[in-house]
């Protein structure tokens, strides 16, 4: 009698469970299909990833952003100064793969440029402003090449030093770019995106780095403040980031904005992600308030 009586009531609390499973389940459901509000969007860009140089550095700046789950967009280099292929590196690249699969896909590989070597002085510095369009589709899509053969889908280019021009968003939609990022000069309104012939532009508010002589960084009140400008308006925050300016001060700089940012009502997310969302428009502001249904 005393067995059948436990047998009961394992059945019984086997029930519970199911039931406690169903419900949650069904909550889980509702949760998941109620799209998201925010009052901005931050993107943490870092620019530069490559192998055979300050790996450890690498490897720290992106284990500050996968400690707090914050996404993260690396803009990879596929040919660094010409000499070698990322895809040479096959350590490397099961690195970036484990990131990209881990932890809910929080990080995204993007294209940085091809070589980042200079070669014009348009606009300062650049890779690929000045260039004949034809030049600059080509270098686009053998950067692309050497990423998708590595088993990345990027959907973002960000140009080196920031700079580009018409030709460099032509050859960006013809290489199957969906989303383009530079630094905000003058043009345009500082954290909106602009979308262009079906190409979404989102560029980066500011940078972390200050001074490119001298590789001073931003501190944490000039990141700060210049968050709370695009915050209060309701913007796109992009930080433009280099990862070999992570030592312990930069480290401690950036994931104290991090913190400051979680007390405040935004979204983080990816460039590609933001970007088809903003396309497709499955992200979109209403009302003042960005509306992202998952
Ligand atoms: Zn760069």
């Amino acid at each position: 009698m005393t067995f059948i009586a436990r047998r009961d009531s394992l059945v019984l609390l086997g029930g519970i469970v199911l039931a406690a499973v169903l419900v949650g389940s069904f909550m889980f459901s509702l949760t998941a299909k109620t799209p998201q509000r925010a009052k901005a969007i931050v993107i943490f860009r870092m620019d530069d990833p490559q192998p055979r140089w300050k790996e450890e550095r690498l490897r720290r700046s992106i284990d500050l952003f996968s400690e707090e789950r914050v996404p993260l967009t690396l803009g990879v280099i596929p040919r660094p100064l010409n000499k070698f292929s990322v895809a040479d590196y096959p350590s490397f690249i099961s690195y970036l793969r484990g990131l990209t699969r881990a932890r809910g896909g929080l990080i995204e590989v993007a294209q940085h440029g091809y070589t980042h070597l200079k070669m014009t002085d348009v606009g300062g510095t650049s890779e690929f402003a000045g260039l004949p369009l034809d030049g600059q589709l080509e270098m686009m899509a053998r950067g692309r090449e050497i990423l998708t053969s590595a088993g990345f889908e990027p959907l973002v280019f960000i140009p080196p030093f920031d700079t580009y021009d018409n030709g460099t968003l032509e050859a960006a939609k013809e290489v199957g770019f969906e989303v383009f990022s530079a630094r905000y000069s003058d043009e345009g309104d500082p954290g909106s995106p602009v979308v262009l012939d079906g190409i979404v532009i989102i560029n980066a508010a500011t940078s972390l780095t200050k001074d490119w002589e001298t590789g001073s960084v931003r501190s944490y009140e000039e990141l700060k403040e210049e968050f709370d400008k695009i915050y209060e308006k309701g913007g796109v925050f992009v930080l433009e980031m280099h990862y070999y300016r992570f030592d312990g001060r930069t480290t401690l700089t950036v994931s104290k904005l991090i913190h400051y940012m979680k007390g405040k009502d935004v979204a983080f997310m990816k460039l590609g992600e933001f970007g088809k969302g903003y396309l497709d428009g499955t992200i979109r502001k209403e009302e003042g308030m960005w509306v992202i249904r998952g």
